[in-house]
């Protein structure tokens, strides 16, 4: 019997758990697939987060130096769970380097993978350079470069920011919607304009879902206060004249043709589930749902229950989740390994 808690990854929900058992005198072994600790915040370098506005650095850093700091963690990097044997109060799992640690529940926070926009061809990723994604976007003001096109450097005049590429796309086998993207496309309407006001930016949409309070905030500031413009409409294209891109389409408010020139075009990218979840399935032993995030057991039973009791799932890893959620479905995962744990008996002692 292991009164241990074995985290499997990282990001915002693995930190959270690991620091919420750690707090509470839990003895964790926190597995992460990369070298750098932070989840996709981190290893994607966002900017500034909604609705905090705190660079990613600081507030996700802060987290990763307070596990990184705490000795009752032990980190594993560039390490992964290759098999979990035994039973809830004692697993032992077997990890990619060759050693093994013993635990009495296991949380599983392994995120989800970035829609890849060369999936999406018809919409210029991959061809034309000045296409890019929300992450290349955020990196570009997370690094300090500012908003530059790839192709020559210069300021782009005119921007347009084409949400949902990879959700609500049923062509594609990508039903769901990934929840965040347009409050961040918003907030990054927002952070263009700042930087270069006299840069016109428009946003492509087929619904807005500045889900609860963000409506304010996100959506309505951009459009007052920033002078976004924003258009409802099928997108068809995106192509190039040699010197602009050129995105086609049809304005579904006033059911016509519209053909936009643009210096810049970014894919306002979904949270694919984790490319490794089917290994992660298979070395957990926990089913996925049907579009491939890990399956929940119930949604008003054990917080976080999978299909392998003993074993818990936290954030992005269940599907689509912001930060603030993660952190809130951690916090759960992990009370629920630690009445695990305590109803477990004691390891004996020699
Ligand atoms: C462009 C974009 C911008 C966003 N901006 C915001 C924002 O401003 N505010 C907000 O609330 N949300 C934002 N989100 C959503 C945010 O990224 C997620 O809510 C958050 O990353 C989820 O945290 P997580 O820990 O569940 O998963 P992740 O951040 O994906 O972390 C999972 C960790 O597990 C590791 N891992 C994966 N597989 C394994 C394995 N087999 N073994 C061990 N480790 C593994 C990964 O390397 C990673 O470190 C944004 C999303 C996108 C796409
Ligand atoms: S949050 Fe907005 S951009 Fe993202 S998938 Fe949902 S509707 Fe599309």
């Amino acid at each position: 019997m292991s009164k241990a808690v074995l985290v499997a990854g990282a990001g915002p929900a693995g930190l959270a758990a690991a620091h919420a058992l750690a707090s509470v005198g839990v003895p964790v072994t926190l597995v992460e697939r990369e070298q750098r600790l932070g989840g996709a915040p981190i290893l994607s370098g966002y900017a500034k987060l909604v609705p905090s506005g705190e660079w990613a650095k600081d507030a996700i850093g802060g987290m990763v130096a307070r596990v990184e700091s705490n000795p009752l963690v032990t980190v594993k990097r560039g390490c992964t769970v290759a098999r979990l044997d035994g039973e809830p109060g004692a697993f032992r799992a077997g990890l990619s380097d060759g050693s093994s640690v013993d635990a009495g529940a296991a949380i599983l926070a392994t995120g989800f993978t970035h829609f890849d926009s060369i999936n999406k061809p018809e919409w210029g990723f991959g061809t034309y350079p000045d296409v890019v994604t929300t992450t290349q976007v955020e990196q570009m003001i997370s690094s300090g470069r500012g908003i530059r096109c790839p192709s020559d450097g210069r300021k782009p005049e005119r921007v347009a920011i084409l949400l949902c590429v990879g959700s609500r796309d049923r062509q594609i086998g990508r039903e769901w919607c990934s929840k965040i993207c347009c409050t961040v496309s918003c907030n990054i309407a927002m952070e263009i304009r700042e930087e270069l006001p006299s840069c016109h930016v428009y946003i492509y949409y087929m619904d807005i879902r500045t889900f609860g309070l963000y409506e304010t905030k996100y959506y309505w500031q951009s459009q007052e206060e920033f002078k976004v413009k924003y258009i409802k409409a099928r997108i068809a294209e995106v192509t190039s004249d040699g010197s602009k891109l050129i995105v086609k389409g049809e304005d579904t408010l006033v059911k016509r043709p519209i053909t936009i020139p643009f210096d810049m075009v970014v894919h306002a990218i979904g949270m694919d589930p984790n490319i490794d979840n089917k290994r992660i399935s298979t070395a957990f032993g926990v089913d996925l749902q049907e579009h491939g995030y890990i399956g929940k057991a119930s949604a008003y039973g054990t917080a976080g229950a999978t299909s392998r009791p003993g074993v818990f799932v936290a954030g992005a890893a269940t599907g689509p989740e912001t930060i603030d959620d993660s952190i809130a479905q951690a916090n759960a995962a992990a009370m629920a390994a630690l009445a695990l744990i305590n109803r477990a008996p004691a390891p004996a002692t020699a």
